[in-house]
């Protein structure tokens, strides 16, 4: 199995980059961003629960994440493998998910950083905005927020992967085509 870990921050391009990657090398996706998006459009408890996380840039907490984490890779354990997107966010997250993958065989193949400056990330979620309709996308204010939390909790997650020699930074800024081709020289390499 081939998993992957698509690391960055908000605004970065994993979205986009994973529809990509999940046609070439067929993995499933489990974007935890999307997972939420998905309760709270449909009114569930655990959407209702992140919702006021999410609209202001927060992260949800641990157990929530993980445990809806652990429910769809049970779900797809027959596949090719993974492609973990917005997903681990904290140091916890990424300790739980090494330990639900190694109760099934199996471990993070690699992480793949995308680094983009802060302020073409504030130019993207602004551009975004007009049409994603996130409340997160809306204002400076919040854009900010999810910068700094990203910067303070989630940086450390990209120093867990060094540790284990799995973390490769990739420049995140040109074409969508020419960031993809270097992410698949890399995933080529490292597989
Ligand atoms: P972004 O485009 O900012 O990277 P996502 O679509 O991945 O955002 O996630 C949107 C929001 O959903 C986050 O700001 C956070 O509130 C919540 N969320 C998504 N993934 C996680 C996670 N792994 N841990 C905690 N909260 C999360």
């Amino acid at each position: 199995m081939l998993n992957l870990v698509l690391f960055g921050p908000p605004g970065a391009g994993k979205g986009t980059q994973s529809e990509n990657l999940i046609k070439k090398y067929q993995l499933t996706h489990i974007s935890t961003g999307d997972l939420f998006r998905k309760h709270l459009g449909e009114g569930t408890e655990l959407g209702k629960l992140a919702q006021k996380y999410m609209d202001q840039g927060n992260l949800v907490p641990d157990d929530v994440v993980i445990g809806m984490v652990e429910d769809k890779i049970k779900d797809h354990l027959d596949g090719k493998g993974f492609i973990f997107d917005g997903f681990p966010r904290t140091v916890a997250q990424a300790e739980s998910l090494d330990k639900m993958l190694s109760e099934h065989g199996l471990s993070i193949s690699l992480m793949v950083s995308l680094e983009v400056p802060e302020d073409e990330l504030r130019t993207r979620i602004k551009e975004r905005a007009k049409t994603s309709g996130r409340v997160d996308d809306q204002d400076d204010d919040k854009i900010t927020n999810r910068i700094q939390v990203y910067q303070k909790e989630t940086t450390p997650v990209a120093a867990y992967y060094k540790d284990q020699s799995k973390f490769h930074g990739i420049h995140g800024v040109g074409t969508i085509s020419g960031i993809f081709d270097k992410i698949c020289s890399v995933v080529d390499t490292h597989k």
